[in-house]
């Protein structure tokens, strides 16, 4: 068993999207090399409704997946396949773009506070034009498994311990977890060869790998090296974070806004029928 040990730590920084949400950007187009499958990864999380109100208004996706998961507030949202509904506070939306929606994406604060992620998961070319998908996952459908150690997990997607999450059949055999740690618990989870793997630190700090002094704060991606498990430790506090793994695809990825596809003229083409009204392709 090789123990993975951390291959690169990166800093989320603030930025702006949508109609002018204020969010921290984990990664993104710079980092694809390191996160493949994975193509953007954001967190927002604010108290203060004029960072989140202005949303994300009717925009396309193609070519790729978006997974929202909501940790407090709610984003309400609305879709060209006449999908619609609220993410509430614990619940997550899988959604396969595949060939084309159009969506609205609006927060909405509980109390003025607002916390979630989005996660883009690439497509590999035989999928990227795939018939879209929704998932929409409750809370209450997210089960959560507590180690012998003491570590809380929530499976959005993968395995742990025989309880399998409630997202199925995605081509990049992702794992999403969201794992909490008390102080000075030790959590290790396998995870497979050749596979991405990294962890989001959104509460507290702990160590990253087996004999390390290295302690990393919260709002940090750790990328790990190839291995067979990962170790985590906690410090003095709780420590949370989301753990995402998924298989590489390895192909050439050419990416504007929101729409990632495999050539520059895939690209042009769905930009093109966007302009024109024939980018849907799927009702
Ligand atoms: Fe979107």
């Amino acid at each position: 068993m090789k123990v993975r040990q951390v291959k690169t730590i990166l800093q989320s920084r603030t930025t702006t999207d949508g109609a002018g949400v204020r969010l921290q950007r984990v990664f993104s187009n710079r980092e694809t090399q390191l996160t493949d499958p994975f193509l953007l990864l954001d967190f927002f999380g604010s108290d203060n409704p004029n960072d989140y109100i202005a949303g994300f208004p009717w925009h396309p996706h193609r070519g790729i997946e978006t997974i929202t998961y909501m940790l407090e507030g709610k984003v309400n949202h609305e879709d060209s396949m006449g999908n619609g509904g609220t993410i509430e506070s614990g619940d997550c939306q899988w959604m396969t773009a595949g060939s084309g929606i159009i969506h609205q994406e609006m927060p909405k604060g509980v109390d003025g506070a607002m916390r979630g992620f989005q996660l883009w998961a690439n497509l590999p070319s035989r999928h990227k034009m795939m018939k879209p998908r929704y998932r929409e996952i409750k809370e209450a459908d997210i089960p959560e498994v507590t180690t012998k150690k003491g570590a809380s997990v929530k499976i959005i997607c993968g395995e742990l311990e025989g309880t399998v999450g409630p997202v199925h059949e995605i081509v990049t055999q992702p794992e999403y977890l969201d794992v909490t740690l008390p102080p000075n618990t030790e959590f290790r989870h396998p995870t497979k060869r050749g596979h991405t793997v990294f962890v989001y630190i959104f509460e507290g700090k702990g160590h990253f790998s087996e004999d390390t002094e290295r302690i990393i704060q919260s709002d940090h991606l750790v990328i790990f090296g190839d291995g067979d498990e990962i170790v985590v430790s906690s410090e003095d506090c709780q420590l949370r974070f989301l753990l995402i793994s998924g298989k590489p695809i390895g192909e050439p990825i050419a990416w504007y806004g929101p729409i990632v596809m495999n050539t520059q003229e895939e690209l042009e083409q769905a930009f093109r029928e966007y302009r024109n009204g024939t980018f849907i392709k799927h009702q």
